[in-house]
């Protein structure tokens, strides 16, 4: 077969130019990449020769193998794994399949130059790429279990690479790098030393579950460096890593350090976790988990199809990857492994979600991630700040769907908030700050920060200081609509319902006023609903409002036009749900539309209508929203216009 040659997808060429050009600094990270894909590969192995009998592998001595040649510039990573087809190199090692690269690229872009390029490379891991940080030619020879034929792949990172078929392929992967010149970066360590292997590998793969032997020949330096005697034969190969389940150590066995590396080989990340969690279960159904929260959302978390990170272990024996069994979908955003004493090794996905033990461990594993947040809400607010930043988007769904643990859901979100511009708040300080007299929390949802602050609902919360929320996110109009409740407080729309604010005297006081001016206004209000009845379901004085002429409030129980909409969006049927229109009967506007009601005469009245569709239309424009005929409009209003001119 002759040799083909490929381009590299745009994506993969532009992330090869950084690595090649030495964006990131610590080059050492390239060896724990290639023994993480090398495990994964072995795992794969492991798993498929225990579900399909017929492949006639042999999986008595999984290993990964590292081999230098200092003389040559060499350095070999060796597994006999799963292996790749030659379609499957082409398809994985020739493209980047992570979906949010390209938004990436345009941040790293954008980064140029700065410190914060490195850290953005960091928290996208580049995997297998890596290489090319420390090699000027990579060569990938590999050959699947249960194929005849191998697949050579090489590259020198520019663009192109070339694939070719050959015969006599060991099964497994062998990726073997030509480094580059010692000299040609100081970053650059020597990676043919064994002693500089043996640290790097100690430092970041030493839970991998498989032997990574090294054969090695000694150099005088490095018999120096170990503190060995020299000697030019090649020796016995060593076995670099502990091998030792993280999770199954007690905490004050394991570094902090170990954790993070162990957190790394799971998500692919290239930064330290935020947070580790453990949790051992004892008892008739017993497992250990290691969980932890990442410092960073990925790019593709909000993406249909998005991984979850939990693997699954049985007894210190990989089982699976993604398990979404084990946490909820508001929660995808933590990795870690469970390893569970009980389970077969065969257990499927299927099994999985309907085993009873399974579940109690999602619940009790949900309440144990919330409850560290909560911890880290008061011990370290600061993380807690990032964490919120970073995940509070996902974290909401669960006000949706995990109604056991809602009220511990609202207890670790914060909210936008008109007590601070810049920082959110929790429930538990708003109550804390809450006015005399004051009965619910109250929020507004809507677009943005600064489309709900000015929103005519705001005027009389503002004008008596009390507090509001400000709830922008898309999920909020979902999850309020829950009627949730937090310390025996309910959650309140500002622009639902009627609203009395103030201390009980306050309160009365407004309803006698109220009164009154309702008798003044009845026929116009009667009027104007009979006028507007197609669009409102009733119009009526509004107790919100000091400075604009009028808004547009639903019913306590009713749906907003942006959940009407949210709805609609997704395909679903939702009956128009009519709105109230208020009147500020302290605005000259309104006033002086009353007096000329009341002083008609026999002649038509279309001077009055359209003053009554305008009033309705401002207070649509006002709260962000649509006009139900925007051309009408525009003729009404620059007829009026024209004559104050
Ligand atoms: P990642 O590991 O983050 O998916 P990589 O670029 O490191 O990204 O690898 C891409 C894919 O190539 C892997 O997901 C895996 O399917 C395949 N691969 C890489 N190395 C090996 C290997 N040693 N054996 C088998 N498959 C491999």
């Amino acid at each position: 077969m002759p040799t083909e040659t490929f381009e590299f997808q745009v994506e993969a060429r532009q992330l090869l130019q950084m690595m090649i050009h030495s964006i990131y600094s610590n080059k050492d990270v390239f060896l724990r990449e290639l023994v993480s894909n090398a495990s994964d590969a072995l795992d794969k192995l492991r798993l498929e020769a225990l579900r399909d009998d017929a492949l006639d592998v042999d999986v008595s001595d999984l290993h990964i193998a590292i081999e230098a040649d200092r003389k040559a510039r060499t350095l070999t990573v060796r597994d006999n794994g799963i292996g790749m087809s030659h379609d499957e190199v082409v398809q994985l090692i020739g493209t980047i399949a992570n979906s949010g690269t390209a938004k990436f690229l345009r941040e790293l872009k954008e980064a140029e130059g700065s410190a914060a390029a490195e850290g953005l490379i960091g928290q996208f891991g580049v995997g297998f790429y890596a290489s090319f940080m420390v090699a000027d030619e990579v060569e990938l020879l590999t050959r699947r279990a249960g194929e005849d034929q191998g697949t050579r792949w090489m590259s020198t990172g520019e663009g192109t690479y070339t694939v070719e078929t050959v015969d006599d392929a060991p099964q497994g992967t062998s990726v073997t790098l030509r480094l580059k010149p010692e000299d040609s970066d100081d970053q650059l360590h020597d990676y043919t030393s064994p002693w500089k292997i043996r640290e790097i590998v100690k430092r970041y793969s030493d839970f991998i579950t498989w032997p990574v032997r090294m054969a090695a020949e000694t150099t005088p330096e490095d018999a120096g460096a170990a503190g060995e005697e020299a000697d030019d034969t090649p020796r016995e190969p060593e076995t670099l890593n502990s091998m030792k389940a993280l999770w199954a150590r007690s905490r004050d066995e394991v570094s902090d350090d170990e954790y993070h590396e162990l957190y790394k080989h799971i998500s692919h990340d290239w930064v330290d976790p935020l947070t580790t969690v453990r949790l051992q279960a004892e008892g008739t159904f017993e497992y250990q988990a290691l969980l932890f929260i990442p410092a960073h959302a990925p790019h593709d978390l909000f993406m249909q199809g998005y991984k979850r990170g939990i693997q699954l272990y049985v007894k210190r024996v990989f089982i699976m990857d993604d398990c979404e069994a084990l946490m909820p979908p508001y929660l995808r955003f933590v990795k870690g492994v469970v390893d569970a004493q009980d389970l077969s090794l065969n257990v499927s996905r299927e099994i999985l979600q309907q085993d009873r033990q399974i579940q109690l461990m999602h619940r009790r594993l949900a309440k144990k991630v919330l409850s560290t947040v909560k911890d880290m809400m008061s011990a370290e607010p600061e993380q807690y700040a990032t964490f919120w930043r970073e995940f509070g988007r996902v974290v909401k769904e669960g006000l949706l769907s995990d109604f056991e643990n809602r009220e511990t859901i609202l207890g670790i979100s914060s909210f936008a908030s008109t007590h601070d511009k810049d920082e959110p708040t929790t429930l538990r300080s708003y109550v804390d700050r809450m006015k005399e007299g004051q009965e619910h929390i109250y929020y507004l949802t809507g677009e943005s920060r600064q489309a709900v602050e000015n929103s005519p609902h705001m005027e009389a919360f503002r004008a008596k200081g009390i507090e509001v929320l400000l709830l922008t996110d898309p999920v909020d109009e979902v999850w309020v609509e829950a009627d949730p409740e937090f310390d025996g407080k309910k959650l309140r729309s500002v622009a639902k319902g009627e609203v009395e604010l103030g201390t009980e005297e306050e309160k009365k006081e407004a309803a006698t006023e109220r009164e009154g001016r309702q008798q003044e206004y009845a026929d116009l209000l009667g009027w104007m609903t009979e006028r507007l009845g197609e669009s409102v379901k009733e119009v009526r004085l509004s107790s919100r409002l000091t400075v604009s002429p009028a808004c547009v409030v639903s019913d306590t129980n009713g749906v907003t036009p942006a959940l009407e909409a949210m709805y609609r969006a997704m395909g679903q049927e939702v009956p128009h749900s009519k709105r109230i229109l208020e009147l500020n009967a302290g605005h000259p506007l309104v006033s002086g539309l009353n007096r000329a009601y009341a002083a008609r005469g026999e002649e038509p009245v279309t001077g009055l209508e359209e003053t009554a569709e305008l009033l309705y239309d401002l207070a649509l424009l006002a709260e962000g929203g649509e006009l139900g005929d925007p051309s009408r409009f525009v003729r009404l209003m620059a007829d009026r216009l024209e004559r104050t001119l």
